[in-house]
């Protein structure tokens, strides 16, 4: 058997190191009947489709192709492209759609697979900004009064103590914190109140820790929205978030068209205008320029957004939104005061005397705000679909592109030279066309792997009819004595799904 790779902790993440010795099998030989993972499983099957897709992997990986693959239950098609994107050699991106799987793959399949690798696997898991705590924002929050109410108190101090040790700053290592906790939401590291570089925290920061973490992955494990995120972000000043790489598997493609849309999209909401007029204040309270003129123009930024935000239709929910001409024309008003008072504060900010560096990113997401404001209102792009959401007293207005393709074209398939898709839904009647079109991607080489489950002889789909309907209160009560029914003919082997 290989040599166990010597376990070193890197800054809170598992990663799993010894001497860089080469592995000492092929990309086929590993998924061989009588391979190493054949040998180190103990209920080892041998899938056909699984080396088939494995084998897709390497070569593209290799020829620096893009490839798509679509791989049914059961393929094992984690592991299909783990194994040969670790022996590339290269360091590769696998974006997942959702969180747990990001978390099997860092926590279950990498462990797993390092005992195969001599030399070693160098892996790490970015998640965004506000999973993880501002240090400087927790050492202000000891001098200012930005907390309110006793559970905010008590959180900040779990908070506080856990910043002392902890080697992350992720936020889902902290023992006791409730998930719906204010406090988090004061003192996470999103970008927004964000000084970057001149930030005295700056060398410790988690984001900082977390970025150089993932210079030294080989394998670095994100999510649709970091990555799309990232690809958002890569030209603007605060530069990329994921370091050079050579190749992205997307795995859970089936998520991308939607994501990607967000990204290139555009949104604004009340919500956000009311966040940041909170934060100016806050700051200029804190740091002592709150001056009548300033305390008067946040004011009136709170007036002015709400008589506009309330001109949108009331109904609960998304609704279209294409008349802009004609908006403008019954409610122009209501809108350039909007938009003055946001070039106005960003002004005034500007000139403030011996200015924090807190105010660089306030005036920043003003300035922002103000451009998507615009472009939201008289853009008019036919490209993009234009809708309003409202969310209790919320409003958002977003427009999406229609067609991401392009967009994909040009910032995805055109620079990375190895793109990998995989999921188990991404061929629509045998074929890729759909998903290529859709996506804009040319010239990639297919794969089409059938599910490993002879589901005409293994499944059985049951649909009790005599539920009671689900908004009833006598329905949870009846689903459970239901399933209690079926685990009895199972004999307890079941894992049941619920929505959350
Ligand atoms: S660099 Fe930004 S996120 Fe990091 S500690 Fe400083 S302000 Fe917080």
């Amino acid at each position: 058997p290989p040599p166990r790779p010597r376990e070193r902790k890197w800054p809170g993440h598992l990663t799993l190191e010894s001497e860089a010795l080469p592995a000492p099998f092929t990309v086929r030989k590993f998924f061989s009947r009588s391979g190493p993972l054949a040998r180190a499983h103990p209920n080892y099957e041998f899938r056909q489709g699984q080396i088939e897709m494995a084998l897709a992997v390497e070569a593209a990986l290799a020829e620096k192709r893009h490839q798509i693959v679509e791989a049914g239950t059961g393929t094992g098609k984690t592991l299909a492209y783990l194994v040969p994107a670790i022996l590339s050699g290269k360091r590769v991106v696998i974006s997942t759609g959702t969180k747990n799987l990001q978390e099997q793959i860092f926590y279950k399949d990498i462990p797993f697979l390092a005992q195969f690798f001599p030399g070693g696997i160098k892996a790490c898991y970015m998640k965004g900004r506000s999973n993880y705590a501002c240090r400087q924002k927790i050492y202000d929050a000891e001098r200012e009064p930005i907390l309110s109410g006793l559970e905010e108190v008590s959180d900040f101090a779990i908070i506080r103590e856990w910043e002392k040790t902890t080697d992350t700053g992720d936020r889902s290592s902290i023992p006791n914190l409730p998930d719906s906790s204010t406090a988090w939401a004061k003192l996470d590291a999103r970008a927004e109140l964000c000084t970057g570089q001149r930030c005295p925290s700056f060398d410790r920061c988690f984001i900082t820790l977390m970025h150089q973490r993932a210079q030294e992955s080989d394998i670095i494990i994100v999510n649709h929205h970091l990555f799309f995120a990232d690809i958002a972000v890569k030209d603007s000043e605060f530069g990329a978030i994921l370091p050079e790489y050579s190749a992205v598997i997307f795995d859970e493609a089936h998520e991308l068209e939607d994501v990607a849309g967000q990204y290139f999209g555009i949104s604004i909401s009340w919500n956000q205008v009311e966040d940041l007029r909170r934060d100016i204040a806050a700051v200029a309270r804190r740091k002592n320029f709150f001056t009548r003129d300033l305390e008067q123009m946040t004011r009136l930024l709170a007036e002015h957004a709400e008589k506009f935000f309330l001109l949108f239709p009331q109904e609960e929910g998304r609704s279209g939104f294409g008349a802009h001409k004609e908006f403008l024309r019954r409610h122009g008003e209501a809108y350039r005061r909007v938009l003055s008072t946001l070039e106005l504060l960003a002004a005034h900010l500007s000139l403030v005397k011996d200015a924090p560096d807190e105010l660089v990113p306030l005036v920043r997401r003003l300035k922002a705000q103000k451009e998507t404001l615009e472009r939201y209102m008289e853009a008019a792009d036919p490209d993009y679909v234009y809708w309003v959401e409202r969310r209790g007293r919320n409003v958002t207005l977003q427009a999406t592109p229609v067609n991401v393709s392009s967009l994909l074209r040009e910032k995805v398939f055109s620079v990375i030279p190895t793109v990998i898709l995989t999921s188990a839904t991404l061929a629509v009647g045998g074929t890729f066309d759909y998903v290529k079109d859709r996506l804009g991607l040319d010239g990639a080489r297919e794969l089409i792997v059938p599910g490993h489950f002879d589901y005409a002889s293994q499944a059985l789909l049951y649909v009790p009819p005599h539920l009671p309907d689900v908004r009833n209160e006598a329905f949870v009560r009846a689903a459970a004595d239901e399933v209690r029914e079926v685990l009895r003919h199972s004999r307890g082997r079941a894992f049941v799904l619920f929505t959350s």
